[in-house]
């Protein structure tokens, strides 16, 4: 990985981690404790509860892979970021951004995995 492809790797980190600490903001609203004096009807109380533990679910994801982004930042500026353990070749980007902490090209992975 050359330094503008490791620059380039950043920036993309960078966006993601602000595209995700929104997502975040926006979940953390809607997950807001159902206030029980809302009047809401039984049914649509129903409905925001399970609206609720869809968000809950979405806000865990989205919290961890904002947990790997910051990660993989820290680790843009070491040598051996984006090479593959195993077989030393550049892990592509598209997978770094799907897979923050992946350290194994896919060819790789698919081996280990059997
Ligand atoms: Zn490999």
């Amino acid at each position: 990985m050359d330094d503008q492809e490791r620059a380039q790797l950043k920036d993309r980190i960078l966006d993601e981690i602000a595209d995700t600490t929104e997502r975040i903001m926006g979940l953390e609203k809607a997950t807001e404790a159902v206030s029980p004096d809302k009047a809401l009807g039984r049914l649509s109380r129903l409905e925001a509860m399970s609206d609720k533990s869809v968000n809950d679910a979405a806000l865990v994801e989205a919290r961890s892979r904002l947990e790997q982004l910051e990660l993989a930042l820290t680790k843009t500026h070491q040598r051996d970021f984006g090479i593959c353990v195993t077989c030393q070749k550049a892990i592509p980007i598209e997978r770094i951004m799907a897979l923050p902490h992946a350290n194994q090209c896919v060819a790789c992975a698919a081996r280990g995995r059997r």
